[in-house]
């Protein structure tokens, strides 16, 4: 007797990303190699399922597709998910993606204090939701009052300034920091959206050396 209920084998790895054919048949070999199953059974017993994961973790990388996701594979296998929300890096989110790629070259350069200058409400939400733990963010509405004074405090503090030039900024706002900020560590963006922001960065930090 178990209170641990068995599971579909072919559900649980659908669900950890192995959902295609080809995906299902690596993962199950796997799985059988590892003697966690064995041929011609359909389910398995849900006390595994944390052992599953660890042996497929460890042998596969399920992603989207993209390179960026591609990135962290070491000597794993690719798996590519059919559906980019199971991709174990981004989980099909372009703004995810992004932030992982740009955390990368910060910390290589670094940068851990970003200024935000502009952008709406709801991309600021999200941007607080996404950063990595090592970022400090000091978010500015561009559509209110910022002294001079707090102006310079802010690029004194920060390793890079962003301006998300396509966004709700005044032009008051932003001047103080186009003006007053060293070139090497000042970013325009101008496409909207946090991927755009990041990859403007990656792109000005790139050309750093
Ligand atoms: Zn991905």
């Amino acid at each position: 007797m178990s209170g641990d209920a068995s599971v579909d084998i072919a559900a649980l790895l659908t669900e950890l990303g192995f959902d295609s054919p080809e995906a299902q048949a690596l993962a199950r070999q796997a799985l059988y190699e590892a003697k966690l199953s064995r041929e011609g059974k359909a389910r398995i017993d849900g006390q595994k399922r944390g052992r599953v994961e660890a042996l497929l973790s460890s042998k596969f990388l399920v992603t989207c597709g993209s390179e960026e996701c591609a990135r962290t594979l070491g000597d794993r296998q690719l798996v590519r998910a059919e559906q980019a929300t199971r991709c174990a890096v981004c989980h099909g989110s372009a703004n995810k993606r992004a932030v992982t790629e740009a955390a990368k070259l910060f910390a290589k350069h670094g940068i851990r204090r970003l200024v935000v200058v502009g952008g709406s409400p709801g991309v600021h939400g999200e941007l607080e939701r996404l950063r990595p733990a090592g970022w400090e963010l000091r978010i500015i509405d561009g559509t209110e009052r910022r002294t001079l004074d707090l102006a310079r405090a802010d690029i004194r503090w920060a390793d890079l300034i962003l301006i998300w030039g396509s966004s709700e900024l005044d032009h008051k706002v932003s001047e103080h920091y186009t003006r007053e900020a060293p070139k090497d560590r000042l970013v325009t963006a101008t496409r909207r959206g946090i991927a755009g922001l990041l990859e403007a960065a990656v792109t000005h930090l790139s050309r750093r050396r």
